[in-house]
């Protein structure tokens, strides 16, 4: 049977909904992003990227290049309601889901063909229904791997739709330039840039020693990449290896009230993700950046799976505690779940277990997010919370 994989990637994402939203910003260049000193641009619309704008650019950049702008600093809150309702749809086409950011999923369609006249015909439906159901825009890529269905998805952006057929691989990749493939870098195209090589074909074509010289123990994945073959499977949300979400400040933090109120809006980012996902995990990471750059992750393990905001927030918090005394300001928090397995139903006569109290209450609290959107509901401990900056789920 051949492999089928589509890559789905929003148009514009924060940019494009924000135009949905307020028909003004319609026509217009919109930027999204941390609007602060060290803010950076999130995504920047089709319009404002004529200018030069696009996405991990400073934002002092941004407006130097736009003036006109419209500079928005987004609303996290929406675009991952939002985000829910995309993957949502994208959970009707096939049990192979992998959502690997905020806006971006491959769909494993092998042997769909009994439901769908071909792969491309499912791309299409996909795209047809985001936009009926959400009037959004998405550019889709159906190809016989991963690593190609990213690439055919970017071609034609925004609105596009682009087939690599099984057997056009080297065909398909052959004209594209080498910093277009994945693990090359700026400066490594450069380099490869001085030595003549320009295009993947160029790159497929090298002989190992040289290849080695290039790469080094990457040499084979690279080549592999460049000749079009990639045999990665799509990893649905459960069986995904962990959940995370961080945040860099606008300003270092040093209280701890502050600490404590990012640290508890990203376990809520966590909770509700691993919801979800139907899936619960036993290792509780915090990631602790101070404004000197240096970084430390810490762990603790505990006895029970966990799904729930406050189990996550008290782990991590006992991590950040220990750590106290450096005396620097913090200039990024990060909160990881890992070691997922399946969430486990849990037997009436359990509903005094503090475990399974605290999941009914986060649930019905998904439950109200859903409805509404906005911070409808907020623990009254976030009302105090600092806005960050540039944030990021991974
Ligand atoms: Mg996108």
């Amino acid at each position: 049977m051949l492999r089928w994989i589509i890559h789905v990637d929003m148009d514009a994402f924060f940019a494009s909904v924000e135009q949905r939203d307020h028909p003004e910003y319609r026509g217009k260049p919109v930027i999204v992003g941390g609007l602060g000193n060290r803010g950076v641009v999130s995504t920047a619309s089709y319009e404002a990227r004529r200018f030069g704008v696009h996405s991990a650019l400073p934002m002092a950049t941004a407006r130097r290049l736009c003036p006109q702008g419209i500079f928005l600093p987004g609303d996290h809150r929406k675009y991952s309601r939002v985000s829910g309702q995309i993957m949502a749809i994208l959970d009707q086409y096939s049990p192979l889901v992998e959502q690997i950011s905020v806006d971006e999923a491959f769909l494993d369609v092998t042997g769909m063909e009994w439901l769908y006249p071909s792969p491309v015909e499912i791309a299409r439906a996909i795209k047809r229904q985001v936009k009926e159901e959400l009037l959004l825009t998405v550019s889709a890529g159906v190809a016989p791997n991963k690593f190609l269905a990213k690439m055919a998805s970017d071609l034609q952006k925004p609105d596009g739709l682009v087939v690599v057929e099984h057997g056009r691989e080297q065909e398909f990749l052959r004209d594209l330039p080498v910093e277009k493939l994945w693990g090359i870098g700026d400066v490594t195209a450069k380099n490869l840039q001085d030595k003549g090589i320009r295009t993947i074909g160029q790159l497929a074509r090298l002989e190992p020693p040289q290849l080695k010289r290039l790469f080094g123990e990457n040499a084979v994945t690279i080549h592999n990449l460049a000749l079009g073959r990639d045999d990665r499977p799509v990893i649905s949300g459960h069986e995904a290896k962990s959940i995370g979400a961080e945040e860099t400040f606008e300003h270092d933090l040093f209280a701890a009230d502050d600490l404590r109120a990012a640290l508890l809006a990203l376990s809520e980012r966590v909770g509700y993700r691993l919801r979800r996902e139907k899936t619960a995990g036993r290792t509780v990471t915090l990631k602790l950046r101070y404004g000197t750059f240096q970084t430390l992750t810490r762990r603790r393990t505990l006895a029970e799976p966990t799904q729930i905001d406050e189990t996550i927030y008290r782990t991590a918090l006992e991590l950040l505690e220990q750590q106290q005394g450096a005396g620097s300001g913090v200039r990024l928090l990060g909160v990881t779940v890992s070691q997922l397995e399946p969430e486990r139903p849990v037997a009436p006569s359990l509903f005094d277990n503090p475990e399974e109290k605290g999941r009914q209450i986060s649930a019905a609290v998904d439950q109200l997010r859903r409805k509404f959107g906005a911070p409808m509901v907020v623990h009254g401990r976030l009302a105090s919370r600092k806005e960050g900056k540039e944030t990021k789920d991974d």
